[in-house]
């Protein structure tokens, strides 16, 4: 759905509610306070096999997780609110595996109203291509993971150096 009305939703599952975002698109917003440790939504999708989803990742399909040595899981589907969950820089959220399932879990207490955000944790390929809008003070300006900060934060530093 596209509306200009930042107030519409596209849905809400227990803890989030799902609406326009100023970081990209649509995003999630606590309903309420959600204590750190909650597993706040399940990251719900169809599992494929890791020839499948290397295929898939080849499609530019970047929704799919690793669940097991053999199997990924391909979260673009409807079902998937999780989905909508933007990417951020300094995230109140953490994607985590357990027992074969995904969910994002709260690394912190989160304010109902607060958008809730994960890292997805992108490796450098193609980085430039993702930037990130996150707006928060850590922010380096790409989707990628935190391990990789230090390393496109010089890279941002000699692109400014050479104009
Ligand atoms: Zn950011």
């Amino acid at each position: 759905m596209r509306t200009d009305d930042d107030t519409v939703e596209v849905g809400r599952s227990e803890w989030l509610v799902f609406k326009r975002s100023s970081i990209h698109g649509t995003g999630a917003f606590a309903r309420c306070p959600i204590p750190e440790g909650t597993a706040i939504i399940e990251y719900v999708g169809e599992r494929i096999s890791k020839a499948e989803s290397l295929a898939r990742c080849e499609q530019d399909n970047r929704y799919i997780f690793t669940l097991t040595a053999h199997e990924d899981l391909d979260g673009r589907t409807e079902e998937n609110l999780a989905r909508f969950i933007n990417h951020g820089c300094a995230p109140n959220g953490e994607a985590e595996l357990d027992q074969e399932r995904i969910w994002i879990r709260a690394l912190r207490d989160i304010a109902m109203g607060e958008e809730v955000t994960f890292n997805y944790g992108y490796d450098l390929d193609d980085y430039q291509e993702h930037p990130c809008r996150c707006g928060m003070p850590e922010c380096v300006g790409f989707i990628v993971a935190e391990e990789f900060f230090e390393h496109v934060r010089q890279g941002n530093r000699l692109r400014s150096e050479n104009g």
